[in-house]
């Protein structure tokens, strides 16, 4: 875990306490010239619907193989992407990759919508939504085929501006999810007027969900309130089928985790697919002649 906490003012960030200053430093300098070079990848982790047990989307999810660190966590270079302004062109980069990626994956048989987390940075750029909209166009990509992920933290930090430009997105058509719902303190005023049609609940309160009661009560209550709300419901971290069943009773929607899968880069994801859709059906075929 970090020793310290990233801040939005480098003023308050204090040198001496902090035990990875080298290595921040090193990223800082770095991370640049790693989007330049190519350093950096995608992998792609699936989303299931529990109800039929079918893929329907993947989320693009960052790696940066370092040299001399080794992977270094997106938690952490993230961080530094939005200190520094890089995470504009990272944030394009990723768009572009994931889109094309979308695009290679309905050739090959897989019509699946796309998912890419973005900072409430990039809902300052002034020219975001238009970005998004040519890069949208240039892909050939129907906008509902693309979610876009803010955490429910990050809204947090200029509520009224995350508003105004998720209103902006919200007309071109794209959908919007809250990611790691449960983790921040909004208010449900707030998240009623949010125009996002998915609320992901946060892995913290997912991953022991078959064993600490308090979870489960949490969660069934936040499934039953999002759906009042007219969201749909996402469970990311699900790592055992007792949990997946859990949600499933609760009627949770989609889920995610390592259960299923780890995040998969684009060629090792097709082969997952394959695989997945093949046991998918014997599945089906076996419970019909069972009976
Ligand atoms: P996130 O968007 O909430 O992504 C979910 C994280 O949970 C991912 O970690 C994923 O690998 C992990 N995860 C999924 N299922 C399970 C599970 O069953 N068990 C456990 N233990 N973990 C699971 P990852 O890839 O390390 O990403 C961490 C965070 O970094 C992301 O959280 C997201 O906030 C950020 N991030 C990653 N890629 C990007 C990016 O392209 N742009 C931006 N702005 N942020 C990114
Ligand atoms: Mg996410
Ligand atoms: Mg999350
Ligand atoms: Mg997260």
């Amino acid at each position: 875990e970090y020793a310290y906490q990233y801040d939005d003012q480098l003023a308050h960030y204090t040198a001496n306490k902090d035990p990875y200053n080298t290595k921040r430093l090193t990223l800082i300098a770095e991370l640049s010239r790693a989007l330049q070079d190519n350093l950096l990848t995608l992998v792609f982790h699936p989303k299931i619907d529990l109800k039929q047990g079918r893929v329907t989307g993947v989320e693009a999810l960052l790696r940066w193989h370092h040299p001399r660190f080794g992977q270094v966590p997106p938690d952490e270079f993230i961080a530094v992407a939005e200190q520094t302004g890089i995470i504009k062109p990272l944030t394009q980069w990723v768009l572009n990759r994931s889109l094309e990626a979308r695009h290679h994956l309905a050739t090959r048989g897989f019509d699946l919508s796309v998912s890419i987390n973005i900072s409430t940075n990039n809902l300052r750029e002034s020219d975001f939504t238009e970005e998004i909209y040519k890069t949208l166009e240039r892909t050939n990509t129907p906008p509902e085929k693309v979610t876009l992920e803010l955490t429910e933290t990050s809204m947090m930090h200029d509520p009224v501006k995350a508003l105004n430009a998720l209103e902006k997105l919200h007309q071109i058509g794209v959908r919007v999810s809250i990611d790691d719902f449960g983790t921040g303190y909004s208010s449900l005023s707030y998240i009623k007027r949010v125009p996002a049609q998915e609320i992901k609940i946060d892995k913290s309160l997912i991953l022991d969900l078959d064993r600490i009661s308090d979870d489960e009560v949490i969660v069934r209550t936040t499934v039953n309130m999002c759906h009042s709300l007219g969201f749909s419901v996402v469970a990311e971290g699900v790592e055992c089928l007792a949990v997946e069943a859990t949600l499933k009773q609760m009627g949770c929607d989609q889920v995610q985790g390592f259960h299923f899968t780890q995040p998969l880069p684009l060629e090792a994801l097709i082969q997952w697919l394959e695989n997945y859709s093949a046991t998918q059906h014997s599945f089906v075929f076996d419970s019909t002649t069972q009976q």
